[in-house]
């Protein structure tokens, strides 16, 4: 099969690979209708975090079973199936309580490396939901969206405590930024307020339901934020970057009593203990747990009620994916979409 890989920062290659097989019988192996690239691919892309060798990449997969292992009950050939990036259980005491995420089994999927033709999907009867049915073509970039993006932007949107008579700030202008805005708004957020200083995303922001644009960064975004919230600050702020300027900057947008939302996958963020006691911010995320919000997201996609598809703003063949990544390097695009 054809799959992508990373040798060393700035030189992804797609290449022939093995094709997966079941190796745990427990694991399915999935032909993928689409996959994409993430922005955390670009950490190690851009040598921020080190590659140890070869890598193959991607964590993000749609597409129709194959195959199943012997101790596979619920999954079965010919579904089409939508997973998240950590292959889970979904049955443990963690994955029970919602954190699939920390699922005491778990398996990352970018290990295994989804931007490819085929895929090997440990647990996957507690990984993978199929679909009602075979979708519609026009709803497959929306169900790889619920893979990760708006999961991710979901479990933020839920972290930062996102509800009916809220205002919500959402830190990040990426694919989960966005998708927590349209999260926020679908949770029932009275007030959404987009962070982004780029016309093409704030105009998806607005899509997604943002009420207001914040174009202002650091600590004249911070003061942009008490004076739309009559100096107290938001009572939910979705953190979607995972920099020191972006976290700080969420907890200072932050009311006393407040929720911040972290999912941006951090990357050398400290937090100051003084200024982090005195803030009275309640700080939830981490990884998000996509499994727990499946079955409902796709529902909502499958019922035409949410178009998170919408943040894939480029098309290309697997075999393009160093494009895909330069793309998104240099955003030039929002999220690069790949077909096998
Ligand atoms: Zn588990």
């Amino acid at each position: 099969m054809r799959g992508a890989v990373l040798y060393a920062p700035g030189d992804v290659r797609v290449e022939d690979r093995p094709d997966p097989v079941i190796v745990e019988p427990t694991d399915a192996v999935i032909r993928l209708s689409a996959t994409c690239v993430c922005g955390s691919d670009l950490w190690p892309y851009r040598g921020v975090e080190k590659l140890d060798g070869a890598a193959p990449m991607g964590h993000e997969y749609v597409g129709v079973v194959e195959e199943v292992g012997s101790q596979v009950t619920t999954i079965r050939p010919g579904q089409f199936v939508v997973g998240s990036f950590w292959a889970s259980d979904n049955t443990c005491e963690i994955c029970r309580a919602g954190y699939q995420s920390g699922c005491v089994h778990r398996v990352l999927m970018g290990s295994i490396g989804t931007q490819s033709e085929l895929a090997r999907i440990p647990l996957a009867d507690g990984t993978l939901v199929a679909t009602p049915g075979m979708p519609d073509a026009d709803l497959v970039p929306s169900l790889l969206a619920a893979s990760d993006v708006l999961g991710t932007g979901w479990f933020g949107a839920v972290a930062a405590a996102a509800g009916p008579g809220k205002t919500v700030v959402v830190v990040g202008d990426g694919a989960v930024g966005l998708c927590g805005i349209l999260a926020a708004g679908q949770l029932g957020a009275e007030r959404v307020i987009a962070m982004s200083r780029h016309a093409p995303r704030q105009e998806l922001a607005r899509r997604f339901g943002a009420t207001d644009i914040v174009t202002e960064r650091g600590d004249e975004g911070v003061a942009r934020i008490k004076e739309l919230t009559g100096g107290l600050g938001a009572h939910s702020v979705i953190e979607a970057v995972g920099t020191q300027e972006s976290m700080t900057q969420a907890i200072r947008s932050t009311r006393p009593g407040g929720y911040v939302g972290f999912v941006g996958v951090s990357h050398d963020v400290a937090l100051q203990g003084d200024e982090l006691f005195f803030s009275l911010v309640h700080l939830h995320g981490g990884p998000a747990p996509v499994r727990q919000y499946l079955p409902e997201l796709i529902g909502l996609i499958c019922d035409r009620k949410i178009d998170p598809g919408q943040v894939f703003d480029l098309t290309l063949p697997l075999d393009q994916a160093a494009e895909g990544y330069r793309a998104m390097d240099e955003r030039r695009a929002i999220k690069a979409l790949l077909l096998p």
